[in-house]
């Protein structure tokens, strides 16, 4: 079942005579429980891709479906309601907050839907467990490394049921052994809460992650690996 269909989108900046075409003509679709990477260099146009898929930035032309509802003609008042029920994010630099202890910053979403404190708990536990953060719950930020801030992130991303988990560049501000945790609790997400998960990153390494890679240059997608499952890592 087909979760984020993409169809003809571009997405230019600029205007007559000086055109940035940023996202030129792309096509792509993501199925329910895929995990698939978006890997091109700097200026290729991810975050422009990201951007427009998240609903933070408006398209050019062409259609965004997730979840069959067309996200390119949703009314502004709708969207911010449509990416909370819909869309979990990861981001490069964490975006906990800081007043906030691990625990409560992965709640969050489920306190502000005011569902009951007991399921927030289950809810919580579970994913702390398997992401390996238990011991992190009732610390703040400050008192984290880089690795278990992310997983946190991970977890918050998670904990709503979202169709799509959008993570952009989520190893960017990590080392290799905190990448490498984090990229398998992303696997686990995947596998045990069969979370579907588009990833945008340029390091090859964090790439090899995902199910499935396109590749994007110049605002096109130039190419499409699907991994085996012997052929990453190492
Ligand atoms: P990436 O995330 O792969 O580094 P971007 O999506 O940021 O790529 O950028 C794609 C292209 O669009 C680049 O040529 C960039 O300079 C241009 N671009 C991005 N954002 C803007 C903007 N707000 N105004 C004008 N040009 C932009
Ligand atoms: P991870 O692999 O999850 O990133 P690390 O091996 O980096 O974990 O960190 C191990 C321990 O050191 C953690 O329990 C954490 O509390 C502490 N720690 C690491 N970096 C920091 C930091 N920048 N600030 C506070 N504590 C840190």
């Amino acid at each position: 079942k087909p979760i984020l269909e993409v169809e003809n989108l571009e997405k230019y900046y600029g205007n007559r005579g000086n055109i940035t075409k940023a996202v030129d003509n792309i096509n792509f679709c993501v199925n329910e429980g895929e995990f698939v990477g978006i890997m091109g260099p700097s200026g290729s146009g991810k975050t422009t891709l990201l951007n427009c898929i998240s609903t933070i930035d408006t398209v050019t032309s062409g259609h965004i479906r997730i979840n069959d509802k067309d996200i390119t003609t949703l009314k502004k008042d709708n969207l911010s309601k449509f990416r909370r029920n819909e869309l979990g994010f990861i981001f490069q630099d964490f975006n906990l907050l800081d007043t906030l202890t691990a625990y409560e910053n992965i709640a969050l979403a489920l306190t502000i839907q005011k569902v009951k404190t007991a399921e927030i708990e289950k809810r919580v536990h579970d994913a702390a467990r398997k992401l390996d953060i238990m011991d992190t719950l009732e610390k703040y930020p400050y008192q984290l490394s880089g690795g278990q801030k992310q997983r946190i992130a991970a977890a918050r991303a998670l904990i709503t049921n979202p169709s799509l988990i959008l993570a952009d560049e989520p190893t960017g501000a990590l080392d290799s052994k905190s990448s490498r945790m984090l990229l398998d609790s992303m696997e686990r997400m995947n596998q045990e809460y069969n979370a579907t998960i588009m990833m945008v990153t340029h390091d090859a390494f964090t790439a090899s992650y995902a199910q499935r890679i396109l590749f994007i240059k110049d605002g096109k997608i130039f190419n499409e690996i699907i991994r085996g499952n012997d052929s990453r890592k190492e």
